[in-house]
């Protein structure tokens, strides 16, 4: 039997990967039920690939919005890269969706049967042992299982137990996220947009009928809290040169719809394993968001664990699935923390902005294609 700790984006896609494999499997979570309050996420193709091979592609499609066309463009709305997707659809067979969490957690959820899940059970520390594994939850009860999967996130208690030395790294930068039922102007309707200022960043993208998404980017030191009465003021005087839908956006948005978080990611750790304990997704690699592949990739373990464990080829299936995800993860991790010093530089901006406009399109393929293959096809 494997306890899955952590019923967030990769532990439910686990919990799917093992349901259809027949892998036993029991899911806790800390939180009482999904947490309706949260921004959007992307869901790139090699997100998508998995969904599609769980046979719950139709139901994320039919919760989020499809982005056809994803531009990079300077705070008056020139872009720096627009790639239309259409290529990504041609090899994959869908772009990009945008959809809210908490839409794209009840949709795996669902999937999941109700005997399946534990909610409200909060793990508090664990014993490994020769027999198996020992867990202890906050509510002081205990049960023994043969192996741990941790997908508890980025502060994972499971990992700093495994691992104490363990770092979280703060990216120097703050992130505002808001949902609004505000109504953008069409021409936005399928199209996602990071529009790159002097220090700072906005994002725009569309979730569904009747919600958008956005993110505000800026330098900051660590841990600052916000005056919540003056909060769409500070935001607006921020973005005050930015184009007039960034402005509209910001204004539309009710405040208890605002969330703020710095961004952070591990620093990168040489294991993500012991004999019965795995470390998966955030709590053994979380990236900051800047490619938007964070939970992406926590998807992608899923999928890669779940099939290794099944074909049961080797004695050590939590040494091959690093072996399997290693390469790609830590690109990516490395790729996304270089992007966010990049997009906020202050002078170095008009070269930067040089530069990205004279990408060769080989190369922004390229990329694109190595973050959308699922590894090993
Ligand atoms: C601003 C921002 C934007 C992002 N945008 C994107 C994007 O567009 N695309 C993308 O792919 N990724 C994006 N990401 C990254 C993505 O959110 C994460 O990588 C993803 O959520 C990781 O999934 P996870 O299941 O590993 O962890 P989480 O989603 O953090 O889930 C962990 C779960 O474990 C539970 N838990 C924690 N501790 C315990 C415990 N002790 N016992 C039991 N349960 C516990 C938590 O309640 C939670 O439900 C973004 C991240 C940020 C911060």
């Amino acid at each position: 039997m494997y306890a899955i700790i952590g019923a967030g984006i990769g532990g439910l896609t686990t919990a799917l990967a093992f349901k259809k494999l027949g892998i036993p499997y029991h899911l806790y979570e800390k939180a009482e039920s999904i947490n309706a309050i949260g921004a959007g996420i992307w869901l790139a193709p090699n997100a998508l690939k998995v969904y599609e091979w769980l046979g719950i592609l139709d139901q994320i499609k039919d919760a989020g919005n499809s982005i056809d066309r994803i531009t990079i463009a300077t705070a008056d709305l020139k872009p720096l890269t627009d790639s239309r997707q259409d290529e990504a659809k041609e090899e994959y067979g869908y772009s990009t969706i945008a959809i809210h969490r908490a839409e794209l957690q009840k949709v795996l959820a669902k999937n999941v049967a109700n005997s399946n899940i534990s909610w409200g059970k909060g793990l508090e520390s664990y014993t490994e042992t020769n027999k198996g594994v020992e867990l202890q939850f906050l509510d002081a009860t205990t049960t023994t299982v043969d192996f741990v999967i941790a997908a508890d996130g980025i502060n994972s208690v499971i990992r700093k137990q495994l691992f104490p030395e363990s770092k979280i790294r703060y990216s120097g930068q703050t992130c505002w996220r808001g949902v609004t039922e505000y109504k953008l102007p069409e021409e936005f309707n399928h199209r996602g947009l990071e529009i790159w200022g002097k220090e700072t960043r906005f994002g725009i993208s569309k979730l569904s009928k009747d919600k958008t998404s956005w993110f505000a980017v800026v330098k900051s030191k660590p841990f600052l809290t916000d005056d919540r009465e003056t909060l769409k003021e500070d935001l607006l005087k921020k973005y005050n040169d930015y184009t007039t839908v960034v402005k509209d956006l910001i204004e539309n948005t009710e405040t208890s719809n605002i969330l703020r978080n710095d961004i952070i990611d591990l620093k990168p750790i040489k294991k993500w394993y012991s004999d019965k304990v795995c470390l998966l997704g955030d709590a053994g690699h979380a990236t900051t968001p800047n490619m938007g592949q964070g939970g992406a990739q926590a998807i992608e373990d899923a999928y890669f664990l779940a099939k290794i464990i099944a074909e049961n080829k080797t004695k050590n299936a939590f040494e091959e699935f690093q072996k399997v995800r290693y390469k790609k993860v830590s690109s990516i991790v490395n790729q996304s923390w270089i992007t966010g010093k990049i997009a906020h530089l202050g002078f170095g901006s008009i070269i930067r902005n040089m530069v990205f406009k004279n990408l060769p399109k080989s190369l922004i393929d390229k990329k694109m294609h190595y973050v959308y293959k699922l590894d090993n096809e």
